[in-house]
């Protein structure tokens, strides 16, 4: 059946993903249907609205930013990595800065000047949109799909879905692919906040708020058995803990986990021999100068050691034995059993989405229905803070529309 509403493909969705596929396909009859009145809302705000759209570095290291599903974008980002995303925005005449952690924006500091190359690509290619479509509904037909908004029927030989996570759904994407996936019999991973903050009905270090910690060993315990070890800088909140050490860590947290940083970056019995060692050499130490040595802030030593009940002026020479231990212990393994972590309203990706299993790494296109798609976050993949969501987004798309746009 041939009709107005027939399209070489329909792509659900004009996120980072939806839009960069558009971006690659030339000469096909593209439509993208969007939920909201207008595209990329999220893509506006992301970076607080300066988009940090990539991060610099060796393509390699990025497949570690993913948890443990960095492997299936391999392909994906090695075809469009962080160079070639750099580069395509620089030929459309918007050149990019690096801020000095390694983060990639648009040197205009403007999302909007990121969503208004993509646009402006789509436009050229003759690329159509309906906005205000929210897509309910998507079944195999003869020759392809049927995919239905709450008033129009369409048709398409290929079918990219490209709805994005659950995170910030007043931004649109509130897991209606997950839906639509399973619609086409594609299992779905639950899924779960990720990139969020921990927090505790009544947290014991509010008087720390504001407090950061940098570089610290985290590691995260369920049923007293070690699962996952991290690395980051950490922020106190007045709720919590933040930073982009526990954002990147809150992928594997589930209730009752416990995190435990390690405020010395030592080994337990590394710290205890160190305190009777230079307890014997320069003994006159207090114990406070001591700790503060290992780059942990004067008052956090300090509220630690009142909490468990050491002056802070001792000694490395007269500190007691328990003393010693309790210490040892704290400044080891200060510990956090997970009460809560931030919702899908304040968390900045999902982790969890579309199973990976049933998707084909190298194209992107479903191995169980020919001619459809996925890309982006509603895929079970989820990245680190720091440019790697947006461009692994930016990758799945260019694949899905390099492959189609053959
Ligand atoms: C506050 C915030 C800041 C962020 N900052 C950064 C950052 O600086 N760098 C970074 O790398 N990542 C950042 N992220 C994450 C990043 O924005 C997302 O991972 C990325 O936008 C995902 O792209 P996507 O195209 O897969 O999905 P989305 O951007 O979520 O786009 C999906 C689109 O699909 C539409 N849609 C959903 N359901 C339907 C339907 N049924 N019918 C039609 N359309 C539908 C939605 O309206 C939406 O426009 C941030 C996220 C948040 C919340």
């Amino acid at each position: 059946m041939t009709t107005n509403n027939t399209y070489d493909i329909i792509i659900i969705g004009a996120g980072p993903a939806g839009l960069m596929a558009a971006a690659h396909i030339q000469h096909k009859r593209v439509l993208v249907l969007e939920k909201g009145a207008t595209p990329g809302k999220k893509l506006l705000i992301s970076g607080s609205g300066r988009c940090n759209y990539t991060h610099e570095g060796d393509i390699k290291e990025f497949m570690l930013r993913y948890g443990l599903h960095g492997r299936f974008l391999k392909q994906a980002l090695y075809q469009f990595d962080n160079k070639k995303t750099i580069q395509f925005f620089e030929a459309h005449g918007l050149g990019s800065l690096t801020d000095k952690n390694g983060k990639v924006f648009p040197e205009t500091d403007r999302a909007g000047d990121v969503l208004g190359v993509l646009m402006s690509i789509c436009r050229k290619n003759e690329v159509e949109f309906r906005f205000d479509s929210a897509v309910k509904s998507v079944a195999p037909s003869e020759d392809g799909f049927v995919v239905e908004t709450f008033d129009e029927t369409y048709h398409s030989r290929g079918l990219l879905i490209a709805t994005g996570g659950r995170s910030y759904p007043k931004t649109g994407s509130a897991g209606d692919g997950y839906r639509l996936a399973e619609q086409l019999e594609h299992a779905v991973i639950p899924p779960k906040p990720a990139l969020t903050s921990l927090l505790f009905s009544n947290f014991e270090f509010v008087d720390l708020s504001g407090v950061a910690i940098y570089d610290k060993q985290l590691s995260l315990y369920r049923n007293g058995k070690k699962l996952y070890d991290h690395r980051g800088d950490i922020g106190f909140t007045h709720k919590g803990l933040s930073g982009p050490g526990i954002l990147d860590f809150s992928r594997y947290f589930e209730s009752d986990d416990v995190v435990k940083i390690n405020l010395c970056n030592l080994p337990s019995d590394e710290l205890r021999t160190l305190i009777i060692d230079e307890g014997k050499n320069s003994g006159k130490v207090q114990l406070k100068n001591f700790l503060k040595g290992f780059d942990v802030p004067e008052s956090l030593v300090s509220r630690l050691l009142q909490k468990i009940g050491v002056d802070e002026k001792t000694t490395l020479a007269t500190i007691e034995k328990d003393q010693r231990k309790q210490v040892v212990e704290w400044f080891t393994g200060f510990s956090f059993t997970i009460e809560q972590v931030g919702g899908f309203n304040q968390a900045m990706a999902t982790a969890g989405g579309v199973s990976l299993e049933q998707v084909n790494p190298k194209t992107m296109e479903s191995k169980l229905v020919k001619n459809l798609y996925f890309a982006g976050e509603v895929l079970d993949i989820d990245g680190d803070t720091g440019g790697y969501n947006i461009q692994a987004a930016f990758s799945m798309g260019t694949l899905v529309g390099r492959g189609i746009g053959r």
